[in-house]
């Protein structure tokens, strides 16, 4: 039973400077832990096949599949501010690309999978906590409708890797319409590669914003195209309480698709400075900040792309700086058209920014779950008889009810039906998100028990975030104080 891939490689067409070839390093004894199945089918994939134990090989990077062309990707990136020109690869292989069932050109990469030349000092390998965790995290994401890369496939190594103790290793299948990151670009910009850089953009144009080939300006409209997609994500982002953790510009993906979660989680109770993972000290990565840092990283592709938009360096900065300049605008019009459609507003008037952004300000008050809150403002838009649902999250519950006057007076602006409105905003606040405590519960039930019943449990709640699903209505619920767990590892 041979496992076929349907390869079309391109980005290992690229000249050599783009990546290093090298194969996948095999590991002692291959276990399947999960295969995603639907996601196979879409990319032509046979997931029998896939299960058997050579797809697993395959999976664990023991063994190269037919057509692979495998390798590590280059790349530079600015870390927490400061700028490294040579990151890469490190422990990810890009086997190849595949054409799935909508037409769209997806990466299929091993993280996890062994050293490469960009490895450092680092050891190639993932730490099966953090492979869980991204396969729960994008997974969730996915479902929830918002761009990212996806989890093919999670395998444990049967060997172990060090940290800050020993660890059971994993290698986990990525897929992402592409691995290119603003980094990518930083890399050959930083070497005056502007050939380099180049190459790289008009790959980019054809890949990801073929639109912007028949543009007046090419390079121009890259940019524009990039920016517009970065501040649609990170809206998104902030609508449901996703905090990355971790937006470093090698962490930041050219396609517009949340990319490389490591230390990430979401919200429970609503407070704009919380910061999760335990090497941001500085809080830069904070929820609220997200906007701010896609900019930034933004600004740092503009950079890159300077010498393509213009020989006179003024007339190019001053160009890039007014595509810059609608970051704000457009993530402006994508968040507050979010936060309309999660109070059940149908249009758009003076005064719903305010009004938001009161309930958001009672929220951070009063400690109450961002979540639960807009879920269950769901139902008192139906009933008003469910106010107590939502009040009872609010320290002070008054605090509700002072909003709660002013949102009803709002809603009474519009004809829709307190059903249709209902419905509509249980489509976009949902009831399920990979809450940390059940990441971690998740996470420490397959390390110290060899029990993934949990993780398959909790990816089941998560492929319908906007169910009700009453018989996992526990999963809903924040953690209790002493379930909340208030820091994210990296673990590499
Ligand atoms: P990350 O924190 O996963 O975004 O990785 C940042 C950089 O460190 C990338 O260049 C990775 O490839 C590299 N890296 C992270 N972990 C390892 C590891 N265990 N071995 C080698 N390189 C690594
Ligand atoms: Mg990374």
């Amino acid at each position: 039973m041979t496992v076929h891939f349907p390869f079309q490689n391109t980005y290992a067409a690229l000249p050599a400077g783009f990546f290093a070839r090298v194969a996948p390093t095999p590991v002692v004894a291959p276990r399947l832990i999960k295969l995603n199945r639907p996601l196979a089918i879409h990319l032509g994939l046979d997931p029998d096949r896939l299960s058997s134990p050579e797809g697993t090989e395959i999976l664990a990077g023991k063994r190269v599949p037919d057509g692979a062309d495998p390798i590590a990707m280059a790349y530079a990136g600015h870390q927490f501010g400061h700028f490294v020109p040579q990151l890469g690869d490190g422990r990810a292989i890009l086997l190849g690309e595949v054409i799935d069932a909508d037409g769209v050109r997806r990466d299929i990469q091993l993280k996890g999978s062994g050293p490469t030349p960009f490895s450092r000092r680092g050891d190639g390998r993932a730490a099966l906590g953090p492979v869980l965790r991204e396969y729960v995290v994008s997974e969730a994401m996915a479902a929830m409708g918002i761009p990212t890369t996806r989890s093919l496939a999670a395998v444990m190594t049967g060997e172990s890797v060090m940290r800050e103790t020993v660890l059971p290793g994993a290698v986990l299948t990525r897929v992402a319409s592409s691995h290119i990151r603003v980094g990518t670009f930083q890399y050959f910009a930083a070497r005056g590669d502007t050939e380099g850089v180049r190459q790289l953009a008009d790959h980019v144009i054809s890949r990801h914003y073929p639109q912007a080939a028949q543009a007046e300006r090419p390079y121009h409209a890259l940019l524009q195209g990039v920016i517009a997609r970065q501040a649609e994500l990170i809206a998104r982002w902030l609508l449901v309480g996703f905090i990355h953790g971790v937006m470093n510009t090698d962490n930041s993906s050219i396609s517009g698709e949340t990319i490389d979660y490591g230390p990430c989680a979401f919200l429970d109770q609503y407070d704009p400075a919380t910061v999760f993972s335990s090497i941001d000290e500085q809080g830069r990565y904070a929820y609220a900040n997200q906007p701010r840092i896609a900019l930034w990283n933004l600004t740092r592709l503009a950079e890159c792309l300077l010498p393509l938009f213009s020989s006179d360096q003024d007339k190019a900065i001053s160009e890039a700086q007014t595509l810059l300049a609608d970051f704000a605008e457009t993530f402006d019009a994508a968040y507050q058209a979010g936060l309309r459609a999660k109070l059940g507003l149908f249009t758009a008037r003076d005064g719903d920014a305010a009004l938001a952004q009161d309930l958001l300000g009672a929220m951070a008050q009063n400690q109450a779950d961002f979540t639960l809150t807009f879920r269950r403002l769901g139902e008192a838009a139906l009933d008003a008889a469910q106010d107590s649902e939502v009040r009872a999250l609010f320290t002070d519950p008054a605090a509700y009810d002072e909003w709660a006057v002013r949102w009803r007076q709002r809603l009474g602006e519009e004809p829709q039906d307190a059903t249709r409105r209902r419905n509509a905003m249980r489509s976009v606040n949902p009831a399920f998100i990979p809450r940390n405590h059940r990441v971690e519960a998740v996470i420490q039930a397959a390390m110290n028990r060899d029990d993934f019943a949990p993780f398959e449990e909790l990816l089941t709640v998560l492929s319908k975030p906007y169910d009700d699903q009453p018989a996992f209505a526990a999963y809903a619920e924040p953690p209790l104080p002493d379930q909340r767990v208030l820091q994210t590892f990296c673990g590499t």
